[in-house]
């Protein structure tokens, strides 16, 4: 086993699931419903919603932002771990993917705390931003178009408060930010080599980018937390 590649062993991602996967019944029907969808790729796995979830706990969120909601998993786990007077704004541009979502964010009680916004995030934060929100968010996943993913970082950074959580989704993007030809065929029309670029090129930013602390997961697709300085 190659350090920190867990994948490696046979079987252990399944005895990480089998021993620590406290995934809710509504949680994981929406997941057995959207396993249907021909995009079911862009669903995060269980294990990462469970860490988001403890993630916003550990820093007491209350105020989070989503930027690609898909068909709701990842702010369904978020919503569910926050205190009733919690609020997130969920952006998504599919009105078809995000009534998925607010049927379950119903079901699971947690609608009234979503403001779904169907309009391009990038928009949706500048709004945000202009109505004197700056600084006001503690938690925003990232997890939408790879070309915008620079603008997502900057905006965000601009709306959270200090000490806020940014969560970056995809950022090994299936193993092509060390070589694009890792990439299967279905995803190479959804990724050209100028997304996985923007990808790469924000992960370098990060790094060196005194504004955040960071860590970079090798779990999921890649996941790196960077936390406003
Ligand atoms: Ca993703």
């Amino acid at each position: 086993m190659k350090k920190g590649k867990l994948d490696l062993i046979d079987n252990m991602y399944e005895y990480v699931l089998d021993n620590s996967l406290r995934e809710s019944d509504v949680l994981s029907r929406l997941r057995s419903e959207t396993e249907k969808d021909p995009s079911a790729i862009m669903q995060i796995p269980p294990e990462q919603g469970q860490l988001m979830a403890l993630l916003v706990k550990l820093i007491g969120a209350k105020r989070t932002i989503e930027i690609g909601v898909y068909t709701g998993y990842s702010v369904l786990c978020v919503s569910q771990a926050m205190p009733s007077d919690s609020y997130t704004v969920a952006c998504d541009v599919s009105e078809e993917w995000s009534d998925i979502a607010k049927r379950y964010w119903k079901e699971a009680d947690v609608d009234k705390k979503i403001d779904l916004k169907l309009a391009p995030a990038t928009e949706t934060l500048e709004l945000l931003i202009n109505d004197g929100q700056s600084g006001s968010y503690d938690f925003i996943f990232i997890d939408a178009d790879k070309d915008n993913y620079d603008n997502y970082y900057e905006l965000s950074l601009k709306l959270l408060k200090k000490g806020g959580l940014i969560v970056i989704d995809n950022v090994l993007l299936f193993g092509s930010v060390i070589d694009s030809e890792l990439l299967d065929k279905k995803l190479r029309d959804k990724l050209p080599e100028s997304s996985i670029q923007c990808v790469r090129d924000l992960n370098t930013k990060i790094k060196n980018d005194n504004r955040v602390d960071i860590s970079m997961l090798p779990i999921a697709d890649g996941i790196t937390l960077a936390r406003k300085k």
